[in-house]
């Protein structure tokens, strides 16, 4: 018998037996489907807030010393662990290392969000939060920015009840750029002790300002990192979570002890030691902001305050016309319009000063076609 004809043979067969096909968790039915615009990125790259120039050279040469041999091994986490906990001067135990902040948001929602429970998550924020919060059986409960897009500290603190069970800030957040105080999150985590106070770091280095330090002092507070943005490694997927060792073994249980490639691991002590080549970044990037936020105000763009690598501009009604118009200039940013309260807004990387003042003239381009279409309508 042919190896097709088997197959319609076989297919036949099991379509007879079954009429029904296997239906996943209703909760995973309800979910919504996201799909990043991840394709088609060979522009500047302004929409995703990664590294936009390249990772440390340190991290090249360990790349290419790399043998096949070692490619056949299972990776070691804990040794790499240890190394980034003496990094963060925090214990070996009190730190994870994950496949990047989302399976560290999706380990951690996992091990904690059950029935009943709620999430409480200020909007906007990083979509990966409300994905991953859907596939569980806990509530999400939205608390909605004011339209200064500043962290909604009262409001937070008045929707605490005794179900709440993560709080998740990012900080600085995304898409807004804005910041909680080390007060406003210490109080948080005083107000909800039966709760998880995470607190998302993904954009520390451009903030500055951290609550790492508070990592087994507060004894609900677990902190993310990762290695996607200042570092440059966003391709290689590596970042981690940093608690009380009493809530890290939660998360060490449900944490695949392999989701950490090899490559990964290697490349990430070389990563964390060239503190020169992170800070020049960094540096770079906020002498870039400054200079990029001068242009938006010359060419009346409202913009809020950002301490990130990334600034949110309101663009208006023509927001889509906006980022088409820069990609065909060849920039890539980010149309924010469908995040709550966030209607007209774009979100646009900073890289270094070079390639912002690129796309500084093609934003005024981009501005001048808009306004001068909307005058002869
Ligand atoms: N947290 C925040 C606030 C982010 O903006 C992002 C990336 N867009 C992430 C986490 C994801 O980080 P990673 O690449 O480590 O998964």
């Amino acid at each position: 018998m042919g190896r097709i004809h088997r197959l319609a043979k076989e297919r036949a067969l099991t379509q007879s037996a079954t009429s029904v096909s296997p239906a996943p968790r209703a909760r995973v039915q309800a979910m919504k489907e996201y799909h990043p615009p991840l394709g088609s990125r060979d522009a500047l790259r302004l929409d995703f807030n990664e590294n936009t120039l390249a990772c440390s050279p340190k991290v090249r040469e360990v790349l290419a010393a790399i043998s096949s041999g070692a490619l056949t091994r299972y990776p070691e986490r804990e040794p790499v662990e240890a190394i980034i906990a003496a990094h963060l001067a925090l214990a070996a135990d009190q730190v994870a290392l994950t496949n990047g902040v989302d399976e560290a948001i999706h380990v951690l929602f996992e091990a904690f969000l059950e029935s009943g429970d709620e999430l409480l998550l200020p909007v906007p924020t990083y979509t990966m939060y409300e994905v991953y919060a859907s596939a569980t059986d806990a509530r999400t409960v939205a608390i909605q920015s004011t339209d200064d897009l500043e962290f909604p500290f009262d409001r937070l603190l008045a929707a605490i009840t005794p179900r709440t069970k993560i709080i998740a800030i990012a900080n600085p957040n995304s898409p807004s750029g804005s910041v909680a105080t080390r007060e406003q999150l210490l109080e948080v985590a005083r107000r909800a002790p039966q709760a998880v106070l995470f607190v998302d770091e993904a954009y520390f280095h451009f903030h500055g300002e951290s609550v790492i330090d508070l990592v087994g002092v507060v004894p609900n507070l677990i902190v993310a990192r990762t290695f996607s943005k200042a570092y440059g490694l966003a391709g290689l997927r590596i970042g981690m979570l940093a608690g009380p060792v009493e809530l890290m073994r939660w998360i060490r249980r449900v944490l695949s002890p392999y989701s950490v490639n090899s490559v990964a691991l290697a490349c990430l002590p070389a990563a964390l030691a060239d503190t020169t080549y992170l800070d020049r970044y960094v540096v770079e990037v906020l002498a870039a902001r400054g200079e990029f936020e001068d242009v938006l105000d010359a060419a009346k763009v409202s913009r809020w305050p950002s301490r990130a690598n990334f600034v949110l501009v309101d663009i208006g009604s023509q927001h889509a016309e906006f980022v088409r118009l820069m990609r065909d200039a060849g920039v890539l940013v980010r149309d924010r319009s469908n995040d709550p309260g966030c209607d007209g807004r774009v979100r646009i990387t900073i890289g270094s000063r070079e390639q912002m003042q690129k796309a500084a003239m093609d934003l005024n381009r981009a501005l001048a076609a808009l306004r001068a279409g909307s005058k002869t309508q």
